[in-house]
């Protein structure tokens, strides 16, 4: 009996087989079971049209449909079901131009990127290993399925995707197969950045990315990505035992760190990040930056937020500046006159009203930011008349 990931889809696969179609599960949830990792999305990947997929199910997402995909809902399970199909040329480096529907799995499976992740299994949990993928996992290497030369022309992303799953699974790349990528790796110039990024988020939450990093080192594909191929020393100024980084605003802020020269700002431009992800890397250069200088005080745990706080102890360790743990950041902010800006017992309206010369302007974010600053700090209690009074002796100085 299969594990209840793959029986929840059940239902999926059967529906599809009673139209008279083939449905497999396929690629990194087979992978993943083989190798008794936990399972992550389940892909099936079937001779059904997306037409016929899009009609046989209720719920369906129809993002990739002219690729094949159909993602389908089932119980709460999002599954994405693929037709087999064979890839035509990558002449935006996104996606295949046009890609061709078939009906037999073989030539599917061909067109997959390592042969780890060219395995198929029915409902049954016969296994369809066409290119020895169970045997490179034994073995634990990655290797691509046919001509590597030809396989990182067409889609030089799987450059980055080799050394990718080398960081999660901790995979040895054949010997071969990293010589290709070092003659083809200018071609990831080309690349849309977007999946780069998202390939290297990957790269760097896996468990082995120091493996990783030594391979980026080794290949010098490093001198084709943004930033890295200006500044060729940047691979090397990382620590050799870095933590798996789980998000890539702690990367970026890592980055920045041990090259300062490089602002976050620009890091996120040329990687094209989320406005979430420059939240969390400028935090997190701050409060590096600040525990430098300062060390850990009331208003670092003051300002940063329990999200941030394991990001945090990790990369302060991580550029062996000290160590700080949870427990110590929580004993100062126990000790912590107020917890939120919400607390503080004066606002904006209030400074109006005492300082009734003065126009409304700058002047007020400022002061009141100094307010928060001098009562987290202590040096001010936090009572309406004791901040109204500190304010009169000091408001010229902030300005
Ligand atoms: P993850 O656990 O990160 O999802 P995965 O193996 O499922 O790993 P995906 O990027 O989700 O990786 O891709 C699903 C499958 O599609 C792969 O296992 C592989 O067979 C195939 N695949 C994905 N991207 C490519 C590519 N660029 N070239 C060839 N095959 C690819
Ligand atoms: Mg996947």
């Amino acid at each position: 009996m299969l594990p209840k990931t793959f029986t929840d889809a059940l239902p999926i696969i059967n529906k599809i087989e009673n139209e008279g179609h083939q449905a497999y599960y396929v690629g990194g949830c087979v992978r993943d079971f083989l190798l008794k990792r936990d399972v992550g999305d389940i892909d099936i990947a079937t001779s059904a049209r997306p037409e016929l997929v899009q009609k046989l199910f209720p719920k369906v997402i129809l993002v990739g449909i002219e690729h094949g995909t159909v993602v389908v809902h089932y119980e709460g399970i999002s599954y994405e079901v693929t037709t087999f199909r064979l890839d035509g040329s990558y002449s935006d480096q996104r996606r295949p131009d046009q890609v061709e529907f078939i009906d037999r799995i073989d030539e599917d499976l061909e067109r997959r990127d390592f042969t780890i992740n060219a395995l198929a299994m029915d409902k049954n949990g016969a296994i369809i290993d066409l290119f020895n993928g169970r045997k490179d996992l034994e073995n634990k290497v990655i290797r691509t399925v046919g001509n590597g030369l030809e396989r990182f022309a067409e889609d030089p992303l799987r450059i980055i995707r080799a050394v990718r799953f080398s960081s999660q699974l901790g995979f040895t790349i054949t010997g071969e197969t990293v010589a290709q990528m070092k003659e083809t790796k200018q071609d990831i110039e080309g690349l849309a950045i977007e999946r780069i990024t998202n390939e290297m988020t990957k790269l760097f939450a896996g468990e082995f990315v120091n493996r990783a990093l030594a391979y980026i080192r080794e290949t010098n594909i490093d001198a084709h990505l943004p930033i890295f191929k200006e500044n060729p020393n940047l691979v090397h100024l990382l620590p050799n035992d870095i933590p798996s980084l789980s998000s890539f605003g702690q990367v970026i802020a890592l980055l920045h760190l041990i090259h300062p020269e490089v602002r976050v700002e620009r890091w996120i431009k040329e990687w094209k990040c989320s406005n979430q992800m420059k939240k969390e890397a400028l935090m997190l250069a701050w409060a590096c930056e600040y525990y430098d200088k300062h060390g850990l005080n009331a208003w670092l745990a003051y300002s940063l937020s329990e999200y941030h706080e394991a990001g945090f102890i990790k990369l302060v360790a991580t550029l062996k500046k000290g160590t700080v743990t949870v427990d110590e950041i929580n004993s100062v902010r126990k000790k912590l006159p107020i917890q939120s800006k919400k607390e503080l017992m004066v606002n904006g309206h209030d400074l109006i009203e005492w300082f009734p010369d003065r126009k409304q302007g700058p002047w007020l974010k400022k002061a009141l930011h100094s307010v928060e600053i001098n009562v987290v700090n202590g040096t001010v209690e936090n009572k309406t008349e004791k901040i109204k009074d500190w304010l009169k002796w000091n408001l010229q100085e902030i300005e």
